[in-house]
Formats: structure tokens, C-alpha cells, sequence
């Protein structure tokens, strides 16, 4: 027989406690969380407040890829709204192919970018309003005085004409790849000068681009005409608008049949892939909401989509188009590549928010895995392993194309979080739980000497893949299924998603949604697993056995807290399973409690599954014959 006595976890308010416990670190881990004050702009309930706004940055570029000077020709206007309650009188701009140049940040470190004496991006012009502009270049950001102070509700459009050699190593995001036979892949991203975000919590977002923190940008529509040789492919962050223009008639009825089809459609086979010209097409392409924009393009792209139903949020079915492209030498690791991307899709429209883009495009080169809007770069060895990174990088059109994280401050809220729910789809396409997270991972990360909290900038971590991606992922798999329960949790998560979706959130904003929808105090759960560096080691210390039942001294040797799980077996072979509630270690790190039987206790353990990370397993267990 087998019954659990849940207690339940402390429920209530995060109210400020008038007397913190008069001990050391016991208590105070649940103390609250030094949070910013709540205000109009984002609540204290982790809603974006009724007076919360942001930027738009609607983006018109045309761009020319020079394959002859293998080089980035562009031009763009910049339609910039400020919707906050501030007169700008200066703009910030991204330029981050400066991270190759000899003066960025990333290259006086003396870290490797795969470029020699690159000249970055040259500005050949730049006006506000039709006025040249006085601009400071800082490497990888720039400084836009304005001529006239850009007041509140009012727009000012950016003119600037630039160009960039391809950077030929593959690095940083983005890259060029001649390894194919039929040509080289181009894969550009982080590409274009465009506004840093201006937000009510810090002003100009303007940390430079070094290489770990990934990007934090506005939402805005694009209109992008990518100018390139005659007989590329092109994918990209938009859906295609002159299909008609660019395509043959066939490829526009295959096209048009892939939006139909659950099967695969050959779009352009081997067969059809063409033979170089000096003639060149303009593809055009348009993105809405989206918060930036990157491009594929490349001769030996085999061309192959299908599309896949999901639900819009109003509940009508809609097909969004799955795009994939690539080299004949990866045939035999890509002829499943668009199923990955419906099984993503679907997936992730069902379990968290709807698929908000008409099409989702997947290129190979040689930059990946990584992701922009509507399309991920992706590599993989075996048809597993592009799944797995083809799945991640999906994922991050949720986290953060859709809740948009900011990437150089809080990079475990992208990574993490997608990390998080990658664990459930996996186990939703391979139809097992193999890829369920291990714990001993996440634990041995706790040893880790430079080890720092979760909510470090990624620029400043060097255990960036535990901390940004492992340890959150399974943080937030462990909140789900350990502490708050299924119910709770989901309903928590969902509405930070729903609340945040097209909008910017703080770690604030998440911590506040998820007491106020789940209706528990986690400020210990916040504290001790993203904001400090602590560890949990639970013991169990004396075990007495009384007529009633038994009595065990549990003790806490770590600085982390946590439920107790235990599970004791008694002589009559009954097997009885309890949930401490955290409390059980509000002011002291000794708990001791009687749990009443009809049996002899013969053993007793804590965490008996192995699903908390405790960081010792050795002092979990008590048995009569010891
Ligand atoms: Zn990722």
C-alpha cells in the first residue's frame, strides 16, 4: 500500500515581514527579495502596469549581397517611435559587426573573433529627418545626437547607407561557408545598424556587444529586399512578398501547395538547383512585430516545405508554412528537417502561446544553432542531434521572439526557459522520458569553482552553459513538478507568457507573476536558485522509534531550503510518502517531527526519487540495521 500525505507549501502574501529571525542565513532566505518598487509601468503582481509602453522600430532595408566582394551593401530608413513619456535627445544604435573590429571590447580582451584588421561597418550616411547626423562611434554602439529633441509620441526616421565585408570565419552568430559544392552559404544576422532599447527601467539599453550576451532590440515591422545572384535561395524573418517575382511558376505552385500540405514538398530538388549568372533578384520580404531580422541565402540550398495547423488565440486553425534549406551534402541528415520544425511548432503553439508568424524557415551553414524570427540556423551530426538543436532553436521564437527577454542582462531567461521547455517536447516526440533533465548534471555544477547565480549578466559568466541554460532549466522543471504542482505552475506560467507576449519583462515581472497566479511565496525558491549562489544539502540526524510511530531530527547543512520529501518503510512492508512543507525551516536548520504508523519504521529517506538537488546523498538515509 502506498498513500502520500502532502502538507501543503506555505500560501500567502509577499508582504514585507515585520521581524526578520535574529539568526543567520536559516531565515532569512525568506525574507523579500530587494525588488524595484512597483509603479504604473509593470505592477506588483507582475503585470505590465496600465502606463506601460515601448519603442517602435520599424525597419525599411534594402541590401545587396556582392559575392564577387563578398560584401554587405545596404541601406535603410528607420521609422523610430517614442512612445515613452521622455524628450530623447540622443539615440543609441547597434553596429554589431564592430564586434570583429581591432578597437571592440570582445577584440582589446584578446579574445578571438576569426577576423584580421576588419574595418567593420562603414557609414557612408546618416540623416535624422533628412539632416546629417552628428554621431559617435563606440565599436559596437554608437551615440546619435539628435538635431531636435524627439518629444514624447513623436517619430523621427534614421536614413543610413552602409556597408560590411562578410566576416569569412564563422563566428559570433552569423557566417559565410564555401565548404558545399554548388556554393557557399551566407547566414546573416546581427546585421543592420538599429535603435538599442529605450525602456522605463533603465533607460538606454546600450551594453556593447561582446559575444556571450545575445541581443535585446525593439519590436517593429520590417520590409527587407535582399538583392542577391539570380539563382539563390533565400530564407528569411518575413514572409516572402513577390513570390511571384522571384519564383518560377512551378516553384510558386509547389510553393503554394507546401501551405496545404502536412507532407513534404520538394520546393527545388538537387536536380533543379541552377547554374551561376551574373544576373541578380530582388527577394522582398515583410515581418510584423518581429525584434530583428536575419537572412539565408546560397545557390546550393535544396528548397523543401510543408506547413502544420495550429490554433490561433481566438481558437481558428491556421497553417503556418516549415522551410528548411540546404547543401546536397547534408541530404542525408536533413530529409527530415521539416517534421522537426511542424513537431516545434505545433508543440509549442499548443502548450504556451500560438505560433504568431506565418512561416518558420531553417538554414544550413556554418553559423549555429542560433535564432532570429521566423528563422534558426542549425548544424547536427545525426538526425538526433539536429532535431535536439533544431527543437532549442525553435523554441527561442517563444523565448525571447515573443516575451522579449533582455538577452545581455538576463540571458537565463531565454536560454533557460527555453531550455525548460525543450525538456517537455522532447519527451513529446520521442514518446519516452529519456530526456528528462538529470539531476547529477545540475549538481555537479554546484562545484564549479567561479560559480555565480543564475541572474549574472552572461558576459560576466564563464559557466555560462550551467547557469544560462542546465541549472535554470531544471530550476524551472523542479518549481513545476516538486514545489508548486502542475496546476499552479502552468497556470502561472501561461499567464506570464500571455501577460508578456510583444512586451519586455524583468526578472521582477516573473517572480511577481508567479506568486500572484499560483497564490505561494517563493522569495526562498527566487532567492536561493536565480539570485544567489546557495546550495542545498538536507540530513537526516537522529531517528527514534516510540509505540506511536517514529520520531527523525531532519537537518539543514547548507545555506538553501527547500520541502522535505520522505519516505519511510515500515516492517509491515507499508511504504508512507510526506511533503514538508519549506517552512518546517523558518527559524531554525533542526526540524523534528513524529509521523505516526501501525508498523515499525525499518527505513527512512529523504528524496527517495533523487529529483532535488542535493548536494549530498550520503547523509539521506536511515535504515534499523544500520
Ligand atoms: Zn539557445
Amino acid at each position: 500500500m502506498r498513500y502520500a500525505c502532502i502538507l501543503l507549501l506555505l500560501i500567502g502574501c509577499t508582504s514585507k515581514r515585520a521581524n526578520p529571525p535574529s539568526f543567520a542565513h536559516e531565515g532569512s532566505v525568506f525574507l523579500d527579495l530587494d525588488l524595484p518598487t512597483p509603479n504604473t509601468f509593470r505592477t506588483g503582481s507582475g503585470a505590465p502596469g496600465s502606463d506601460y509602453w515601448q519603442q517602435q522600430a520599424d525597419h525599411d532595408i534594402k541590401v545587396r549581397l556582392d559575392v564577387a566582394l563578398n560584401e554587405i551593401v545596404g541601406s535603410e530608413v528607420i521609422q523610430y517611435k517614442n512612445n515613452s513619456p521622455d524628450t530623447l535627445t540622443y539615440i543609441w544604435l547597434h553596429l554589431e559587426q564592430n564586434v570583429h573590429r581591432d578597437d571592440s571590447i570582445r577584440s582589446r580582451e584578446g579574445r578571438e573573433t576569426g577576423e584580421d584588421q576588419y574595418e567593420g561597418i562603414a557609414i557612408t550616411r546618416m540623416e535624422i529627418d533628412g539632416v546629417d547626423a552628428t554621431w559617435h562611434d563606440y565599436a559596437t554602439v554608437a551615440k546619435v545626437l539628435l538635431p531636435t529633441p524627439l518629444k514624447p509620441n513623436s517619430s523621427v526616421k534614421i536614413a543610413i547607407d552602409w556597408s560590411f565585408a562578410m566576416p569569412v570565419k564563422a563566428s559570433l552568430r552569423m557566417g559565410y561557408d564555401d565548404a558545399y559544392e554548388d556554393g557557399p552559404v551566407w547566414e546573416l544576422a546581427q546585421w543592420f545598424p538599429t535603435p538599442c532599447v529605450y525602456d522605463d527601467v533603465y533607460g538606454w539599453n546600450s551594453l556593447p556587444y561582446i559575444g556571450r550576451g545575445e541581443f535585446y532590440t525593439n519590436f517593429g515591422n520590417y520590409k527587407v529586399a535582399i538583392t542577391v545572384p539570380s539563382n539563390h535561395v533565400v530564407l528569411a524573418s518575413g514572409a516572402l512578398a513577390n513570390s511571384t517575382v522571384v519564383l518560377s511558376q512551378e516553384e510558386n505552385t509547389r510553393l503554394k501547395s507546401a501551405m496545404q500540405s502536412d507532407e513534404k514538398i520538394v520546393i527545388r530538388s538537387v536536380e533543379e538547383l541552377e547554374e551561376e549568372s551574373a544576373q541578380e533578384k530582388t527577394w522582398i520580404f515583410e515581418g510584423k512585430q518581429i525584434r530583428t531580422f536575419a537572412w539565408a541565402s546560397s545557390a546550393s540550398f535544396i528548397w523543401e516545405a510543408a506547413s502544420v495547423e495550429i490554433k490561433t488565440l481566438e481558437g481558428k486553425a491556421n497553417r503556418i508554412l516549415c522551410q528548411v534549406g540546404y547543401p546536397k551534402e547534408e541530404s542525408d541528415i536533413w530529409d527530415e528537417a521539416v517534421t522537426y520544425l511542424q513537431h516545434s511548432i505545433r508543440y509549442y503553439s499548443d502548450t504556451i502561446y500560438p505560433y504568431p508568424w506565418p512561416q518558420i524557415s531553417m538554414s544550413r551553414g556554418s553559423a549555429g544553432g542560433m535564432e532570429y524570427p521566423m528563422l534558426v540556423f542549425c548544424r547536427g551530426s545525426s538526425h538526433e542531434s539536429l532535431f535536439n538543436v533544431t527543437d532549442h532553436e525553435v523554441g527561442h521564437n517563444w523565448f525571447p521572439m515573443i516575451v522579449n527577454t533582455d538577452e545581455r542582462r538576463h540571458a537565463w531567461m531565454d536560454e533557460g526557459f527555453n531550455t525548460f521547455v525543450n525538456h517537455y517536447s522532447l519527451e513529446n516526440f520521442y514518446g519516452d522520458r529519456e530526456h528528462k533533465p538529470d539531476v547529477s548534471k545540475y549538481i555537479a555544477s554546484k562545484f564549479m569553482r567561479d560559480l555565480k547565480a543564475i541572474n549574472t549578466p552572461p558576459d560576466l559568466l564563464k559557466s555560462r552553459r550551467h547557469l544560462s541554460y542546465r541549472k535554470p532549466g531544471y530550476g524551472m522543471r523542479f518549481l513545476r513538478e516538486e514545489i508548486l504542482g502542475q496546476e499552479r505552475f502552468d497556470e502561472a506560467w501561461l499567464d506570464y507568457v500571455h501577460r508578456w507576449a510583444f512586451k519586455a519583462p524583468r526578472p521582477s515581472d516573473f517572480y511577481r507573476t508567479m506568486e500572484d497566479s499560483s497564490g505561494v511565496d517563493l522569495q526562498w525558491f527566487f532567492r536561493g536558485f536565480f539570485e544567489e549562489p546557495m546550495q542545498l544539502d538536507q540530513a537526516i540526524g537522529n531517528v527514534e522509534q516510540t509505540d506511536k510511530g517514529v520520531t527523525v531530527t531532519f537537518r539543514n547543512l547548507a545555506d538553501w531550503v527547500c520541502p522535505v520529501d520522505v519516505t519511510i518503510t515500515c516492517l509491515d512492508s507499508t511504504i508512507h510518502t510526506y511533503t514538508l512543507p519549506v517552512t518546517v525551516w523558518a527559524w531554525s536548520s533542526s526540524h523534528k517531527q513524529t509521523f505516526k504508523l501501525n508498523s515499525k519504521a525499518i527505513k527512512v529517506q529523504i528524496d527517495a526519487r533523487n529529483v532535488y538537488p542535493d548536494i549530498n546523498n550520503s547523509n539521506n538515509f536511515w535504515s534499523a540495521s544500520k
